[in-house]
């Protein structure tokens, strides 16, 4: 298992595939593996090897939504190569899993590959490794023997991005994930240190990001598939997001998990401390930045009274597109502090309780929920689009 590259610097590789043509990709991923020894480099013959991919909600695989099915395939291949036996495994926060893999391709490249599909149902309480005491956690991903992480590049509307270290919150079981965001979920730092508590208790052995087609603009439910074309890999998911968001064009001042991670100095959170193999940077980057989901509160530093007060003006907020709900309830029954209502054919939102976690949106199926800024809000979101230069 030592690797010269992977067990030394954080090390992150990078590499071109224009398409999911089933070739491409898996010529890709062994050109991608390749300066980090290969997929021997990380497992071993006989151990179960748990993939996690992105089984965020039933969509089809051109949504962009879900890790797209053959990037599934082709690491299921190259971990039976290596002579281990591969697993796929997630939680979705609401909806059948046995659905979404269905309908996201990844049940049926399950069957054809004969990789067991696991549905995370059963947790384990484990020990917090800082501020939270104690986590639960789903047991196949604490008792895999291996971890590979499998995220897809998207844009999140409160965290700005979702990759590799966000993608983790899935080991949360199911509607239990409801009850981390209305514990950390209303201040994005609690979030984004509770997503890395999650990551440093079981660390994946290996990420790969599917970026072949990412998600721009509002993520990580209904926003916009991106060409991008490219697969990373890296040994350090937190290493692997600071590449990325920087491929992406993302400011750093918006990337709450790399800030969490620099103040408690974790390995793979200072750029210098990285290093990249693979395609070069600059043939990497993306020609331009990705487009952001808006800022979803402004802080100012000020009193908590006036902050209570001018909260409308200084948040987003999620709104109902009448046109577009069907009414199907699954954002009221994914909401963490129970502020959606459904009386008389139509949704309600109870704004007091509401701690703009945005799952609802995330969520929804059918596009029906939009997102209103508060005018305080809008004005420094303008202004930030203005300033805002890519790195
Ligand atoms: S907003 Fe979306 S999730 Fe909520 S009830 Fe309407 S269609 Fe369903
Ligand atoms: S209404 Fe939506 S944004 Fe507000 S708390 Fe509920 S799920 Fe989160």
């Amino acid at each position: 298992m030592s690797n010269p590259l992977v067990s030394g610097m954080p090390t992150v590789s990078i590499e071109s595939v224009p398409t999911y043509e089933r070739e491409q990709v898996a010529s890709g991923l062994r050109r991608l593996l390749e300066p980090l020894g290969g997929m021997a480099a990380f497992v071993r013959p006989g151990e179960r090897v748990l993939l996690k991919p992105n089984l965020l909600m039933a969509k089809p695989p051109e949504a962009a939504v879900t890790t797209h099915p053959e990037v599934v395939r082709a690491v299921i291949l190259e971990v039976q190569r290596a002579g281990a036996i591969p697993l796929v495994g997630d939680s979705p926060g609401v909806g059948s899993y046995k659905k979404i893999a269905e309908k996201c391709g990844i049940a049926a490249v399950c069957a054809e590959t004969g990789a067991e599909l696991v549905e995370f149902r059963e947790a384990l309480t484990v020990k917090g490794s800082g501020i939270f005491r104690q986590i639960e956690l789903a047991r196949p991903y604490l008792e895999a023997d291996r971890i590979i992480n499998l995220p897809k590049l998207k844009t999140h509307e409160m965290m700005t991005m979702t990759c590799a270290v966000k993608n983790l919150f899935g080991s949360v079981v199911g509607t239990a994930k409801a009850g981390w965001h209305l514990k950390a979920g209303a201040d994005r730092e609690l979030f984004a240190r509770m997503l890395l508590e999650i990551y440093l208790i079981r660390q994946p052995e290996l990420t790969i990001v599917d970026a072949i087609v990412a998600m721009e603009g509002d993520g990580p439910g209904s926003g916009d598939p991106r060409q991008t074309g490219l697969l990373l890999a890296g040994d350090n998911a937190v290493a692997v997001d600071l590449i990325v968001a920087q491929l992406a064009g993302i400011p750093r001042r918006l990337l709450f998990v790399e800030q969490a991670a620099r103040k408690l100095n974790l390995p793979g959170s200072d750029r210098t401390g990285i290093r990249t193999v693979g395609l070069p940077l600059e043939r990497a980057a993306c020609l331009a930045p990705f487009r952001l989901p808006p800022l979803s509160d402004v802080q100012f530093g000020l009193p908590r009274f006036l902050k209570n007060r001018l909260r409308r003006h200084l948040t987003t907020r999620p709104q109902v597109i009448p046109e577009k709900c069907v009414l199907c309830g699954i954002c009221r029954d994914a909401c963490p502090p129970v502020a959606i209502t459904m009386e008389r054919g139509r949704l309600r939102f109870d704004y007091r309780l509401c701690i703009r976690c945005f799952c609802c949106r995330e969520l929804c199926p059918h596009g029906a929920l939009r997102v209103e800024e508060g005018v305080i809000l809008r004005l420094v979101n303008r202004l930030s689009k203005i300033n805002d230069k890519p790195r």
